[in-house]
């Protein structure tokens, strides 16, 4: 990973990358409504995978009918011994290979290399094959090298010196290729869509050489995963509408080849007498069919190998798929690693998703990514724990809040000090202790009789032991627009055992809260939090997490319906005109940007609501930062467990923030605040981090001058 993050080739290719992809794929899917297409993607692929045996059936009938030849094979061993039976019956030495994710899976290459010179014929797949690599992206294999490095290797290949002239190395590519094309023995492609209806098979390539592979040799093996099957060839729409969009921002790819039985070839170099060519068709398990049954995760068969998520992963745009991958890279690239390979395999994989949730906003095949690793990381970890420390924590220390107290007084600066992690110091008093002699005064709107209702305070550990400020001005705030606030007894919310996999000290923290919340929730209006990874724990994971306990789920259904965002409640209390009376200001401008936490940008869909209660401020000029909304690195435990990556994550953030220009950044979670804080410090900025409800409550009862 050091190697990965200190290589600034593989960080400029992957960046420049990573920069250019979201405009040009916005502008492929122009005029496009991809909600409806990838729902449209997601149905046929739930068909398919419902249906799955009757489609391979229906497949491998219309395949024999129209002359192919159909095999099944359930691993890499048995697919190589069928190749090779094919290989001996014509007397073949070399095979031409189009690029196949499934063949890389079932290392093919390595498999065959007893009896067959196989060339891979995909520019960048070729590029590793010479120098023994596995691919680093599902679309472009030889994404993490330079043009230099693949100059290097051309000149290793062809004696000779080659400028790193990406013109000249892809002709001087067509020149080697070409020539194995005409001689090659048998050709093996994979295919993106196999249609059961029509036996057809179809590729798409920008390079051409799918189809010359699968037309000049007089041998076509076509090696395909049971996932690929659709069952009509009018499916066939919608994914050829996704796939050259999400993988290459494309309208369509250069080629489109469709396949339904052998076609006429030449014999041979040199003869020109036309013959029907052989058509072999391996439908491959390797652990598809067991994935496509599975209650839990049977949706990463919807999985086209578009890469989009690869491309908007902020790990993946820093180490790349060598580090962050097997076979196959990402975050899907972990969760295939897991059934397609073992989940001993995806492990360490999966432990670099950060869980920001971007990958689920542009995956065309509707999978949630993020929500599937953390089950993955659960399973996992009911098997190999997590290191001993962390378990410790969570599973003995963190539902007890009394050990928590104690802890905070004598551990935090300590566990700061030797750990050397941007921990504030703890506050002088929690807000635990503050709420209870916190004196309220409740507005009463001359439009309102009395006062408005009561809200629960559910407000976490980073508000409770670091930032109470941010708990005071929330009521603050709240008593303005009419409303008691109230504290239930609480306690940690769960979740750093949900984001660490430990399901069983989840349930029993969310337990005890669900037990002190839903005993009053009929006189709550909401439940309030101020931290959006606390509003995800309420709204979505206490439910998860038992599901199979109907009584225990119909309280945590009771709570998460009455559950709303600091930030979005009090958007809608601006909108009542509850918040601000009217407001007039000659003061200075102020310039504020602020940063989407990934939790409230993708979790809660809260996006506009921040900018426009915070613009409805007298004297602010709100500045829309660079990449508002990219993960800043801190994602909970993350940032201990991963800091190098964390940091760097950080780097290009306060980059960001810093070319806005702005005076003050908000955020509306205290973690990401916590983490901010400390880079800005670091890089002796003078810009202040607020939490929006500080920032909000300033604002009430000063002139804008005094922001
Ligand atoms: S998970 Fe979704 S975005 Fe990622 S490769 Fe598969 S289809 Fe594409």
């Amino acid at each position: 990973m050091r190697e990965a993050l200190d290589s600034k080739p593989l960080r400029s290719a992957l960046g420049n990358f990573a920069r250019a992809y979201p405009q040009a794929r916005e502008t492929a899917y122009e005029g496009i409504d991809f909600e409806s297409l990838r729902e449209a993607i997601e149905t046929i692929k739930i068909n398919a995978a419902e249906n799955v045996e009757a489609l391979a059936q229906r497949f491998e009938q219309k395949v024999t009918e129209q002359g192919g030849k159909f095999y099944r094979a359930a691993d890499g061993e048995a697919s190589a011994s069928i190749i090779k039976k094919i290989a001996r019956q014509h007397n073949a030495a070399l095979c031409v290979k189009s690029k196949s994710m499934a063949s890389e899976e079932i290392h093919l290459n390595h498999r065959l290399k007893d009896i067959l010179k196989v060339v891979e014929t995909d520019l960048g797949e070729w590029i590793i094959q010479q120098i023994d690599e596995r691919p680093s992206h599902m679309v472009m294999p030889a994404i993490h090298l330079s043009r230099e490095e693949c100059a290097e290797i051309f000149s290793n290949v062809l004696g000779t010196e080659v400028k790193p002239d990406i013109p000249r190395m892809v002709k001087l590519a067509r020149q080697i290729l070409r020539a194995e094309f005409l001689v090659a023995d048998i050709g093996i492609t994979g295919c993106n869509i196999a249609v059961a209806e029509t036996g057809t098979m179809v590729i798409f390539t920008n390079e051409g050489n799918g189809r010359l592979t699968a037309t000049l040799p007089p041998v076509h093996i076509v090696l395909l995963g049971y996932e690929k099957l659709v069952s009509r060839f009018k499916d066939i729409g919608p994914l050829a509408n996704a796939l050259p969009r999400s993988a290459t921002c494309q309208f369509m790819t250069s080629y489109v080849t469709m396949i339904s039985g052998p076609c006429p070839t030449f014999k041979g170099l040199g003869n020109d007498e036309v013959v029907q060519k052989e058509l072999h068709v391996i439908l491959l398990d390797n652990g598809r069919l067991q994935l496509l049954k599975d209650p839990v995760f049977k949706t990463i068969g919807q999985c086209i190998r578009c890469a989009s998520c690869l491309n908007v992963c902020p790990v993946y745009g820093l180490v790349g798929g060598q580090v962050y991958g097997d076979i196959y890279s990402g975050g899907i690239g972990a969760l295939l690693t897991a059934f397609l390979r073992s989940p001993q395999h995806a492990e360490k994989i999966q432990e670099l998703c950060l869980n920001c949730g971007k990958c689920r906003e542009f995956c065309p095949a509707k999978i949630n990514i993020p929500e599937l690793i953390l089950e993955l990381r659960s399973s996992i970890r009911k098997k190999i724990p997590p290191p001993f420390l962390n378990k410790t924590i969570i599973d003995h220390l963190l539902h007890h809040k009394r050990m928590v107290d104690i802890s905070m007084k004598i551990g935090a600066p300590a566990i700061r000090y030797l750990r050397r992690l941007p921990v504030p110091p703890p506050a002088p008093q929690s807000f635990n202790k503050i709420c209870k002699n916190l004196k309220q005064e409740i507005k009463q709107h001359p439009d309102q009789e009395g006062k408005k209702g009561t809200i629960a305070f559910f407000y976490g550990c980073l508000i409770d032991y670091f930032y109470p400020e941010i708990g005071e001005s929330m009521v603050r705030l709240l008593n303005r627009s009419g409303y008691r606030v109230v504290f239930p007894d609480q306690s940690c919310c769960g979740a750093p055992a949900v984001y660490t996999g430990l399901e069983k000290s989840a349930k029993k923290m969310a337990g005890k809260n669900l037990q002190q919340l839903s005993t009053d929730v009929d006189t709550y209006d909401y439940i309030v939090t101020a931290c959006p990874t606390g509003t995800v724990m309420l709204t979505k994971h206490w439910q998860h997490l038992f599901e199979n306990d109907p009584e225990i789920f119909h309280c945590t259904e009771m709570v998460a319906e009455k559950t709303v965002d600091f930030i979005r409640l009090i958007h809608m209390l601006q909108k009542q005109g509850l918040l601000y009376g009217k407001r007039t200001s000659s003061a200075k401008e102020i310039k504020v940007t602020y940063h989407y936490s990934c939790h409230l940008k993708r979790d809660s869909g809260i996006d506009a609501e921040p900018r426009e209660v915070v613009s409805a401020i007298p004297g602010v000029q709100w500045i829309e930062m660079d990449e508002a909304d990219r993960c800043c690195g801190f994602a909970g435990t993350y940032s201990m467990k991963l800091p190098e990556i964390s940091s760097q994550l950080l780097k290009q953030k306060i980059e960001n923030i810093e070319k806005s220009g702005a005076e003050i950044l908000l955020v509306d979670c205290p973690g990401c605040l916590t983490w901010l804080r400390h880079g800005l410090e670091t890089a002796n900025s003078n810009i202040r981090v607020l939490h929006t409800a500080v920032f909000l409550a300033e604002g009430l009862s000063r002139d804008t001058k005094s922001f």
